[in-house]
């Protein structure tokens, strides 16, 4: 049985930490908690925190350049908030002395990892948009599109570590995306919703989201937006057992953060959806790390 590893405990082994980014696409922050995750809540205390970003893209090039979502602290600049997130990395990592300038010039966390660390480093997406032909893959030894949007089990079974090296890996993870199907649920069986359904096939490639009026209005059903809430969460419980098989597969010495790239609308200020929207919802993810060993 492993030992969970607090934020804020005294890093009790020298050297490197195996690193693993878990980004569940679209969770917002309450669907998150309705799920009540056993798992992963064994990690540390989970925080609601904003995403820098109110969609996939722009949010997965912030979180690669190392800021993870942020807690709003006031009364405090910037500048002052990044230094402080950054020093965290060494606690993370089991390095001393990781800090902001470290990552200058380039600000990309997984070069640094790679060119500066030692680290191998490894993506695996499940969203089109962050596909390997993007600006994004960028250090790393390995970037794969996932064969299915939906199947974290998929990257968790694909997951090599070495002795010899530490390992780094972002998992995108699309079960929680739009239309929150799960891997094993036929897609005839998906929510088909007007106004939406277009977009759907590529998932990504079109920001989902933006207020609807007019003739598409009756999609703001509520008994709908309540159905499409209700299988995020269902994605969430999900995910926990996956989270938990992972725990068992993983070397002990692994940091693991679990987060989201931004939040989603189930019709709250006539939204759904995420992208084109400044709403609170599209900002709130939840926040949780710790370490295995
Ligand atoms: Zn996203």
């Amino acid at each position: 049985m492993k030992v969970i590893q607090k934020p804020g405990d005294k890093i009790v082994r020298p050297g490197k930490n195996n690193y693993i980014l878990i980004i569940f696409d679209s969770c917002r922050y309450d669907s998150f908690m309705a799920a009540k995750p056993k798992t992963m809540k064994k990690l540390g205390k989970i925080e609601k925190r904003w995403s820098y970003a109110s969609w996939t893209a722009p949010s997965h090039y912030n979180l690669l350049t190392g800021l993870l979502p942020h807690s709003s602290p006031s009364n405090v600049f910037a500048s002052d908030y990044y230094k402080r997130d950054f020093l965290k990395y060494s606690e993370r990592l089991g390095a001393e002395g990781i800090e902001f300038k470290s990552l200058i010039p380039k600000l990309y966390f997984p070069s640094f990892l790679k060119d500066s660390l030692g680290y191998r480093t490894h993506a695996k997406v499940s969203l089109p948009v962050l596909n390997p032909k993007t600006i994004l893959n960028n250090g790393f030894d390995t970037y794969k599109l996932m064969e299915h949007h939906n199947d974290m089990r998929a990257m968790v079974r694909e997951m090599k570590f070495s002795d010899d090296q530490p390992s780094f890996y972002l998992f995108n993870v699309g079960e929680t995306h739009y239309p929150y199907a799960l891997i094993d649920e036929p897609p005839e069986d998906w929510p088909r919703i007007s106004g939406v359904h277009g977009v759907f096939k590529h998932l990504d490639d079109q920001v989902v989201g933006g207020k609807l009026k007019g003739k598409v209005e009756k999609f703001f059903d509520e008994t709908k937006m309540e159905m499409l809430r209700q299988r995020q969460i269902r994605a969430v419980k999900h995910l926990d057992k996956v989270v938990e098989e992972m725990f068992d597969i993983v070397p002990k010495n692994t940091w693991i953060t679990i987060t989201a790239d931004h939040g989603e609308c189930f019709g709250e200020g006539g939204y759904f959806g995420h992208g084109p929207i400044h709403h609170d919802k599209v900002f709130e993810v939840p926040f949780v790390e710790g370490l295995l060993r």
